[in-house]
């Protein structure tokens, strides 16, 4: 009878013990996962404040590099234009293109400018002679 209840104990006791230690790990794990959750929670809110700065920086940045403000060469007409693409005054309605910094006129296929700028000046040449 005694060895059976001194059995009986012993496993209450190390029962116990390993209650004790489920509780422990239990209580390092939920402070662990706790610490976990807390600063997950705090990398995707500082995310969540960074990742619309970084857009928008980035979205400003990609648009400088993409977008040229000059005038137009043919009213002076101040505004933005993209660049590698074609489009027309806002003011004037002249189709322009971006040359570098500043816009320029576009050639429109067929046409030659030079003829164009040299019809005026041979005018201006017989009307002076
Ligand atoms: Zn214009």
């Amino acid at each position: 009878m005694n060895d059976r209840y001194n059995k009986l104990l012993q496993y209450n006791i190390s029962g116990l013990g390993c209650w004790g230690s489920l509780i422990l790990i239990a209580v390092v794990w939920a402070s662990l996962g706790f610490k976990w959750i807390v600063s997950s929670f705090l990398i995707v809110t500082a995310l969540l404040f960074i990742l619309p700065v970084i857009a928008v920086w980035g979205f400003q940045w990609w648009l400088k590099r993409k977008l040229t403000q000059a005038q137009c060469p043919v009213c002076n007409y101040e505004f933005t234009g993209f660049k590698n693409t074609e489009f027309n005054c806002p003011n004037c309605g002249e189709a322009l293109q971006v040359e570098g910094d500043s816009f320029s006129r576009m050639t429109l296929p067929g046409t030659i400018d030079v003829d164009a700028v040299e019809v005026p000046s041979a005018n201006v040449l017989e009307e002076g002679n």
